[in-house]
């Protein structure tokens, strides 16, 4: 039988949900199985302020270009094969509290400069939102995929948190197998990074969903890699879910299209789906380049979207 998720001190993830998203209208609340004390949950009891969330931005630090269509969805070969390629964009979140700068992922470091189109450092995007690299005092890895984690080379001094699923994953698990070592999922250069930050005492690993900061909370969804974790951010109004790779496009959650990219388990993917739903919030997928749309009259820059407030 199938075991409920539980956050690091045993709270269920139904209850560890409803903590982490005060933003939930009362029919979000009950919609999501939280119906009997949907009423009490419905009041606005955590505006920005409460929460000491000042900030959420999207940074895209470049675009793929040309990704073939067929892969955005699984088992797509047959239905998309035809189709025209996606132009992914490349992204990393940043979230700003009154005493913090946290990054969700750091994207590629200049190992992948060339592959890219429009491709910016992280030293380069952070000077868009006036910050440097050293400005960040943590950083929330989703996942150590290659263009997610590589620009770590840019930051000596902030923490890093990981779910130890995803760090096993990385360096003891996927490495065991000729397929994952011949691949890019991950590079060797990868899990090394993660096995310096641990000698350097920088990374914290974690072991399911847990509020790290006020109002900042990461759910561990798996799917798309093992231990993979989303973040979720209490703005006061609608969270902010920062979903990255759980959500590659749109069209994987909203049309039922799951992705076609993962090392985990597709019913984790599909299942990432029904938790992202049940938030009701502003969904931030990982690579769709719908975001530049949907976030228009957010964009400061070409590619810095301030999405809350
Ligand atoms: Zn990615």
């Amino acid at each position: 039988m199938e075991q409920e998720d539980r956050d690091e001190s045993g709270v269920s993830r139904r209850d560890f949900m409803k903590m982490a998203s005060v933003g939930l209208g009362a029919s979000a609340v009950a919609a999501a199985g939280f119906a009997a004390d949907a009423k009490a949950e419905a009041k606005p009891s955590a505006g920005p302020t409460d929460s000491g969330v000042q900030a959420v931005y999207v940074l895209k630090y470049a675009e793929f270009g040309s990704f073939p269509n067929y892969l955005a969805y699984w088992m797509g070969e047959p239905l998309y094969s035809n189709q025209p390629p996606l132009n992914y964009y490349m992204m990393y979140w940043l979230i700003k509290t009154k005493d913090r700068n946290i990054l969700v992922d750091v994207g590629s470091g200049t190992d992948f400069a060339k592959r890219y189109q429009k491709y910016q450092s992280p030293d380069a995007m952070l000077a868009k939102v006036g910050l440097k690299p050293s400005d960040i005092d943590t950083i929330i890895l989703t996942h150590p995929h290659f263009d997610h984690l590589d620009g770590m080379d840019f930051f000596k001094t902030p923490k890093v948190l990981i779910q130890r699923a995803a760090f096993r994953y990385a360096v003891e698990e996927s490495p065991e197998f000729r397929y994952f070592r011949n691949s890019m999922y991950p590079r060797k250069k990868d899990t090394y990074a993660l096995v310096d930050l641990m000698w350097d005492n920088r990374l914290k690993l974690l072991d399911g969903d847990k509020e790290l900061f006020p109002g900042i909370s990461v759910i561990r969804v798996n799917g798309h890699y093992p231990g993979l974790q989303i973040v979720i951010v209490k703005t006061g109004g609608k969270p902010v879910v920062i979903a990255g790779d759980a959500v590659h496009v749109y069209d994987n959650i909203e049309k039922d299209r799951p992705m076609g990219l993962f090392q985990g388990e597709v019913r984790d993917v599909v299942k990432a789906y029904e938790t992202i739903r049940e938030f009701d919030g502003i969904v931030l997928s990982g690579h769709d380049n719908k975001v530049g749309e949907r976030f228009k009259d957010k964009a400061i820059d070409e590619a810095v979207f301030k999405i809350y407030p």
